[in-house]
């Protein structure tokens, strides 16, 4: 891991959930075949690194603990994801094999995903957003001292805590991180 150089500024980015928030959610998902983006992403996450954003994908992934998938499966549908995406670069792809019923540093809503991506880039976590579709990723922002834009799959759900903004697709979730930081 590079040693953090603190003289430099501290970097700003966007967190993302991938399942339902990058593409089509496959639970436990182990065929790269089978990536699909989601309507908006790729021209939306064009536009944050356009804009100087560094971009992270942060998810869970319990199916390498129950044992439905591997760590080279889930890798293998990362990379597919990152590669339908070019020419948007990710900093880092995070994700954690643990499951709810085990004590976890990384699984959200634990912010041990985005604290290890802050502690090796360098990153102004205030100044960070963590955009997902589920509760769990607004309070995995919210634990990681972030923003947060949720895209809630059924408008009608609640989320403890509230995140910063609610958006009702990825193009939306956008806008508001490019208009906030003006
Ligand atoms: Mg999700």
């Amino acid at each position: 891991m590079p040693a953090t150089d603190y003289t430099q500024p501290q970097a700003r980015a966007v967190f993302l959930d991938r399942d339902d928030t990058l593409m089509r959610d496959i639970p436990y998902c182990r065929d790269p075949e089978l990536v699909e983006l989601l309507p908006g992403v790729r021209d939306g996450l064009l536009r944050l690194q356009q804009s100087g954003w560094l971009l992270f994908i942060v998810t869970n992934q319990s199916g390498i603990a129950r044992g439905y998938c591997t760590h080279a499966e889930v890798r293998a549908v990362n990379s597919r994801l990152c590669q339908l995406l070019q020419p948007v670069k990710f900093t880092g792809v995070y994700y954690s094999p643990d499951s709810s019923e085990q004590h976890s540093t990384t699984r959200k809503p634990a912010p041990g995903m985005l604290l290890e991506a802050a502690r090796t880039h360098n990153l102004h976590l205030p100044s960070c957003w963590m955009v997902g579709d589920r509760p769990t990723d607004v309070a995995c922002g919210h634990n990681a001292g972030c923003r947060t834009i949720w895209i809630p799959r059924d408008p009608r759900d609640c989320s403890d805590p509230l995140p910063t903004h609610k958006a009702t697709d990825f193009t939306q979730a956008v806008q508001i991180i490019l208009s906030e930081t003006a």
